[in-house]
């Protein structure tokens, strides 16, 4: 069995989903992580976790929808929604993202932080987004003691030091498409230990592909899965079980 360990279903209707996870199955996709990134969609992902067996959910504010602070509603609205539920399994998406664009770095640190401490409260481990601001997310983790929990680095596209750091870190390093036609990717890869590696699609809708058949879906976790296997020069079945025993290792959960 493979593991989609981070995508957004949340944006499909229910009946498409009934085929995306169809199709993910023909390739052995069998387990799907889809996260939130307001509180709104989060309440979203845990309503597909409860419809769909192999769906599990993630709940999170992701930097890029931050517009203020995560305070005590917000705390009081995640724990409940956890609580309702045995289907949320990680805090997610969180972590920075300093693109010039981006929101406001001072509220994006706070709502960050604040999802660290509820993720170390709860014992639920991180799945984190990093874009231009790997130091700066890997400090906050450091400070906020988040190797209590451990995690995943999120479409991982950076270099073998940082990868080695978020390892240190308690976290693994997760491959997404990036990781297909990213030679500079596939080189660092290549010293990343197996046992560090889980995979990824981070699948989305995508209405400005006119062709609906190029969209990104689980299923493509086999694709990410065939080139480990080919970088790495080992089978794919060795790359398809010990990834899917690393998913399980950092859920702290059978599934
Ligand atoms: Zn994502």
């Amino acid at each position: 069995m493979l593991v989609d360990s981070h995508c957004h279903l949340d944006g499909f209707q229910n009946n498409e989903i009934a085929g995306i996870l169809v199709r993910a199955k023909e390739v052995n996709v069998d387990l799907v992580v889809t996260v939130g990134t307001t509180l709104q969609n989060s309440f979203r992902a845990v309503e597909l976790s409860t419809i769909f067996p192999n769906i599990w959910a993630g709940i999170g504010i992701h930097p890029m929808e931050v517009d203020k602070e995560f305070d005590q509603e917000a705390y009081k609205t995640f724990s409940d929604l956890i609580d309702s539920t045995d289907r949320v399994i990680a805090i997610s998406e969180i972590g920075l993202d300093f693109l010039d664009t981006s929101p406001d770095r001072f509220l994006q640190y706070q709502v960050f932080r604040e999802q660290i401490r509820f993720a170390r409260e709860r014992m639920l481990p991180i799945i984190f987004h990093s874009r231009e601001s790997y130091s700066e997310t890997l400090k906050v983790l450091r400070e906020e003691h988040a190797y209590d929990v451990g995690g995943i680095m999120h479409y991982f596209q950076g270099s073998e030091a940082i990868a080695w750091e978020a390892i240190d870190l308690g976290f693994y390093i997760s491959l997404a498409k990036p990781f297909l036609r990213s030679e500079d990717l596939q080189s660092v890869v290549k010293s990343i230990p197996l046992e560090n590696i889980v995979l990824e699609t981070d699948a989305a809708p995508q209405p400005f592909k006119d062709n609906r058949q190029k969209w990104t879906e689980p299923r493509h976790v086999y694709d990410i899965a065939s080139k480990l296997s080919e970088i790495k020069n080992i089978s794919f079945a060795q790359v398809e079980e010990v990834t899917t025993k690393n998913f399980f290792n950092i859920m702290h959960k059978s599934f």
